[in-house]
């Protein structure tokens, strides 16, 4: 099953809910991290990045809550950094903008979001475009079609059965759900690049760098 982490303040309860709503009935697992746990040792480093590898992205929920806690960019940026190789989406509030300066070196995806409905579904989106569920386990189909090969040219054949098993292992069943893409953006400051999710004309900071940034097409 698929998993994403969340890491979040405890004190943004409703924020919590709201993504908690957006999981639910689906076939992706979420595994909500508090932002405070860790700093008073009641989870330890090696629990969390065992979580972040098991999870397939990680959710950073940041907010003026997260702001406040102590040592804040220091976590935010360890546990990011940790999850280099995943899709991280940092989240921000719409109102609460003007008071979060938390940065974030890696990202793939930057939204700014409001808890209506729209966002909801957006959100969801988000979550089942990584519902693996459809997919075909790889490891069989890949070796079943190397072996069927095999009989008439070995060296052949094992190659052959690769690329066989690279092909199956993508083939679908049912649809899955396209990931929502954003914008993509390249900080004019930072040369950073990822894909923004805001409306088009919105000045927005640079969650990488906290320039101020306006969408120009
Ligand atoms: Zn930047």
């Amino acid at each position: 099953m698929a998993q994403i982490f969340v890491s979040h303040s405890k004190r943004d309860q409703d924020l919590v809910g709201f993504f908690s709503s957006a999981f639910a009935g689906t076939k992706v697992k979420a595994v909500f991290e508090e932002f405070e746990k860790i700093l008073t040792g009641e989870i330890t480093s090696p629990k969390v990045m065992q979580d972040i590898e098991n999870s397939n992205a990680v959710f950073v929920i940041l907010s003026q809550n997260v702001q406040k806690i102590p040592h804040t960019r220091d976590w935010v940026v360890w546990e990011t950094g940790i999850a280099k190789n995943k899709d991280i989406w940092v989240f921000e509030p719409y109102s609460q903008l003007d008071s979060i300066s938390v940065v974030t070196p890696y990202l793939r995806h930057y939204v700014i979001f409001s808890m209506t409905e729209d966002w909801f579904g957006y959100i969801r989106n988000i979550i089942e475009s990584y519902d693996d569920s459809h997919i075909l386990p790889t490891v069989l189909t890949g070796a079943g079609i190397g072996a069927a090969l095999a009989e008439e040219d070995k060296v052949g054949g094992a190659f052959l059965g690769g690329i066989g098993g690279a092909i199956a292992g993508h083939v679908l069943f049912g649809k899955s759900i396209e990931r929502p893409r954003g914008w993509d953006i390249v900080c004019s400051n930072c040369r950073s690049s990822y894909n923004a999710h805001i409306p088009q004309e919105m000045v927005f900071r640079c969650p990488v760098c906290n320039t101020h940034l306006i969408l120009k097409e």
